[in-house]
């Protein structure tokens, strides 16, 4: 067999490419293990598609391969899903403060655990503790990873080894696997059921308490609603009956606002104020879902028991890191001024803004949208229905406005649908919308970046 024949054979190897010149400045630009890579899967792919050797089609292999390779992984994207706190979206933007605080600490050393006044070894959540204080009437302040740790860390410090009676109504699950049951189970406490799904009395809480009871607890039922013949126990009446019986009472807020929402004509949310002032002696809720923050676990309440949790070895696992601290300071600074909150938190802007106000800006982006997408589809603006998200008042829906594309011979099918709602995501800057009703809709609450929404439409679809 002449082995000449074999066009494989004209390819040149790894190592005479990486003499190329062109293959060297790349070598130069990014590093000579991440090139001589690239072009192994460039020759092997071009081993199978193109022969002879074809060195067009080996440089166009080799720079999408490093396009890819190089371009990050996590990025931005335009929240046009109508749901405002989104979790697979990383919930609630950070406001311009918040990242210029994070920017001044990554950079190099900062006084996270040091005490500038004494010189000695200070605490991280020093820079947290007096804020939350302020903004809840709590006597003590911590801050964990998120508001599931911090769940973990009040059950597993105040009723290791012990029972916790909760209501049957209150048994949630949160997305990704947090259920109240298995969290028990890992903080190594024991659920006791009381009460129905749809009522609970405060009798069922006193006949569940016995020597083995640790604490009594209230779940905020934050992403669904027992409607209809229901009865639940109000948090002072549930605090009342813990003291009474010498116990803590803890509430897990899960979203939790730290203002009253209906000042921007949003539904009400719980309050930690609220819980503390009923007698709460913990309360725990997230740093990213209402209150507009970095991702984070905030626990407030007794002294006493704030101390308790520190000392918890899982603290220390379960503690934020300078960057999550620094943004969440800088947020809670904010609401030190609830008069201008509305504009200065990105979350809450775009909470409150009003259905005229989004559909002036569909107004303005139908036109550039419908070229964009080209003739099969037709580009309407629509009023349509959004939400807060977050498992926050979950079925309070927020009136909005949003730019619905659907085919103009009506015979599209969803496979169509779905690519079109492929080439959204595949935009410089993914647009992610949803498709409910044959058609792709865009709500455009989230969108305050209209120049990158519409720079990136110039380029026909
Ligand atoms: C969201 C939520 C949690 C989990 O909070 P993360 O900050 O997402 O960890 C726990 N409990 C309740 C009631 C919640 O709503």
């Amino acid at each position: 067999m002449d082995l000449s024949a074999d066009p494989r054979r004209t390819l040149p190897s790894v190592d005479q490419l990486l003499r190329w010149p062109w293959v060297a400045e790349l070598a130069a630009q990014h590093g000579q293990p991440l090139v001589k890579e690239i072009i192994a899967q460039a020759l092997s792919t071009l081993r199978i598609t193109v022969t002879p050797f074809d060195a067009d089609a080996f440089c166009g292999a080799v720079q999408n391969i490093l396009t890819t390779r190089l371009s990050p992984s996590l990025r931005r994207v335009l929240n046009l899903t109508g749901t405002v706190l989104h979790t697979n979206l990383g919930r609630a933007p950070l406001p311009e403060e918040a990242i210029a605080a994070m920017t001044a600490v990554a950079r190099g050393a900062s006084n996270l655990e040091f005490d500038l006044d004494s010189g000695r070894r200070g605490d991280r959540d020093a820079h947290l503790e007096a804020w939350l204080c302020r903004l809840t009437g709590a006597e003590a302040a911590t801050v964990v990873n998120n508001n599931a740790a911090a769940v973990l860390l009040m059950l597993n410090t105040l009723a290791k080894g012990k029972e916790v009676p909760v209501s049957r109504g209150e048994l949630v699950e949160i997305g990704g696997a947090f259920r109240m049951p298995d969290v028990m189970l890992r903080a190594q406490c024991k659920l006791r059921e009381v009460g129905t799904t749809n009522r609970t009395h405060l009798a069922d809480y006193a006949e569940a308490i016995t020597p083995r009871t640790s604490l009594l607890m209230t779940v905020h039922t934050s992403n669904y609603k027992v409607v209809g013949f229901t009865a639940t126990v109000p948090e002072q009446r549930l605090a009342q009956l813990a003291h009474d019986h010498d116990l803590p009472y803890i509430v897990d807020l899960g979203s939790g606002s730290l203002v009253d929402l209906r000042r921007w004509g949003l539904p009400a949310e719980p309050t930690p104020m609220d819980s503390i002032a009923n007698g709460a002696d913990l309360v725990s809720f997230s740093g990213d879902k209402l209150l507009g923050g970095p991702q984070c676990g905030i626990i407030v309440g007794r002294r006493e028991l704030i101390g308790r949790l520190k000392k918890n070895p899982l603290k220390r696992a379960l503690r934020c890191d300078k960057l999550t601290i620094a943004a969440l300071e800088a947020v809670l600074r904010l609401y030190s001024d609830p008069e201008r909150l509305g504009e200065r938190l990105p979350s809450l802007r775009a909470l409150s803004r009003s259905r005229e106000n989004i559909a002036e800006q569909c107004e303005r982006l139908m036109a550039p949208l419908a070229a964009w997408v080209g003739q099969g589809y037709e580009v309407t603006s629509e009023a349509v229905m959004g939400q807060i998200g977050s498992g926050a008042l979950p079925i309070e829906q927020l009136p909005s406005q949003a730019l619905v594309l659907r085919s103009a011979t009506a015979k599209r099918s969803g496979s169509q649908l779905n690519a079109l709602a492929a080439s959204l995501r595949g935009l410089p800057v993914p647009i992610i919308g949803r498709i409910q009703d044959a058609s792709v809709i865009l709500d455009c609450r989230c969108l305050d970046d209209e120049t990158a929404f519409l720079e990136q439409l110039k380029d026909r679809r």
